[in-house]
């Protein structure tokens, strides 16, 4: 399917004139290069109209963007499906073939989004926008943005017919702003033979970072994830009136309990991920500071850096398994001393962590045998090496675009999709190519969220280049 000639020149004023209302021109009918000015057109309008399906988790809708896609890849002759986890819950499959000479690469994004209050937006959330250079909406970073630039990256190499060593998987999924139990959880739970033989996936999790000078100080790629491993504890107690005051009292148990817990100080750990991560930034910072952060393990020996270090939440986060206490529940009248007392703790731990030596750690800082501990949630950390074929090209075409700029592996401190290929032996790796500064960051999940089409234009370049080096033959 490489020769296009005549036959695109028809399939194009058929497309064009048939469907002018959604079918944007393919902007890929000649041999060569691509025509990049047409794609950027392309994507800019695809990305206008899929903002315009309005996908809010809850109740997410994601049927209507799954549709969206399947009409694309089925004018485009690539293969596609939608699973159904519940009505109205669409999750969409497609896939280009390669082949089958090595095992596939999975471009991931979720369909849903978080909601947007109207009041505080400058725009229409759901209006798809294209102003001053750039696409307004939710999801327009959030992961919609990255979902066109995955697709518009499937289309280039199908419509240039070149020839593939790898399928390329595309998978939309619902629901995760929500957990994603109705999206790649129950693909993963039913389908999981669909994308069994992928080796790679590419998803959210890492971006090129922009400081305020336009300056670009490092490339991020996720590799790692803090792992969640949230428990409840339970008391029981002598119940009563509670006028009448219980030293053993289920609620005076789990105060006492969690007071230690609260007290408790994780020990420090710098697992290599984050020596590594700190190494790497290290000569973006000032002296003294500098010389520290390139062996974080042996300054946070000292414990006046480790002090200073450690006071910020974020930093402190990273050198330790955290717990934070987030849910309480006791009596539900304030004169009734309850006979059972319970709390919820987020409990977050590094890589190469084994949550069952952490339990047994918890449970002697508790102390108290009659606390009953359940697990509500329990990831595995676990990271993706550096050292893959696809990780080493999102450094090489990285450095290409950015001789200067540093390629790291911040470790994530929330969690992503990636543990449920992770798990399974796939490597997933965190990076979709846009440049995004801390301010444009903040609008993510936030109000007047939006993606300059300049950044569109980069990150389709550039993912695709990565995509192209990864499968082509
Ligand atoms: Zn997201």
């Amino acid at each position: 399917m490489r020769k296009y000639g005549f036959l695109c020149w028809v399939l194009g004023f058929a497309v064009f004139g048939l469907a002018t209302m959604a079918s944007p021109t393919r902007a890929l009918c000649a041999e060569g290069d691509p025509n990049w000015k047409a794609l950027e057109k392309e994507a800019v309008s695809l990305l206008s109209r899929y903002i315009q399906i309005d996908t809010t988790n809850p109740p997410g809708n994601e049927i209507k963007a799954a549709k969206f896609f399947k009409s694309i890849f089925d004018r485009e002759g690539i293969e596609a499906r939608i699973f159904e986890s519940a009505p109205g819950r669409g999750n969409i499959y497609a896939r280009l073939r390669g082949d089958g000479s090595k095992k596939a690469l999975v471009l991931l994004n979720h369909m849903d989004v978080v909601p947007a209050d109207r009041r505080f937006w400058s725009e229409e959330p759901f209006g798809g926008l294209v102003k001053d250079g750039y696409v307004w909406g939710r999801g327009a970073l959030d992961m919609k943005g990255s979902a066109i630039v995955e697709l518009m990256t499937m289309l280039i190499l199908k419509r240039q017919g070149i020839p593939l060593k790898r399928d390329i998987i595309f998978l939309g999924m619902a629901d995760e702003e929500a957990g994603g139990a109705m999206g790649l959880g129950f693909m993963v739970k039913e389908h999981f033979d669909l994308f069994k033989d992928a080796e790679f996936v590419l998803n959210e999790g890492g971006r090129i970072n922009l400081r305020g000078d336009g300056k670009v100080p490092y490339y991020a790629v996720g590799v790692s994830e803090k792992g969640p491993f949230w428990l409840k504890l339970t008391v029981r107690g002598s119940p009563g009136h509670g006028s009448t005051p219980k030293s053993d009292s289920a609620v005076n148990k789990l105060i006492a309990s969690l007071n230690r817990i609260i007290n408790y100080q994780t020990p420090l750990k710098v697992v290599p991920e984050v020596q590594r991560f700190y190494a790497d930034i290290a000569d973006l910072e000032p002296s003294p500071k500098k010389e520290r952060l390139k062996d974080l393990k042996r300054s946070l020996k000292d414990p006046v850096f480790a002090a200073e270090f450690t006071k910020n939440p974020r930093a402190n986060a990273m050198v330790r398994n955290t717990i934070s206490v987030t849910m309480l529940e006791g009596s539900s009248k304030v004169n009734v001393i309850p006979s059972q007392a319970s709390a919820k703790i987020d409990i977050r731990l590094l890589p190469g962590e084994d949550p069952k030596e952490f339990l047994k750690e918890l449970r002697l800082v508790i102390g108290d045998e009659s606390i009953k501990i359940e697990r509500i949630l329990s990831i595995p950390p676990i990271s993706s090496p550096t050292n893959s074929e696809l990780f080493q090209i999102i450094s090489e075409v990285s450095r290409n675009h950015d001789p200067e700029a540093v390629i790291t592996t911040p470790l994530l401190r929330g969690f992503t999709d990636c543990h449920y290929f992770r798990e399974r032996g796939i490597l997933c790796y965190g990076f979709m190519p846009f440049k995004k500064s801390d301010k444009e960051r903040s609008r993510v999940h936030g109000n007047d969220e939006r993606i300059s089409v300049e950044n569109i234009k980069f990150g389709m370049g550039m993912l695709y280049e990565i995509v192209r080096k990864l499968v082509a033959k």
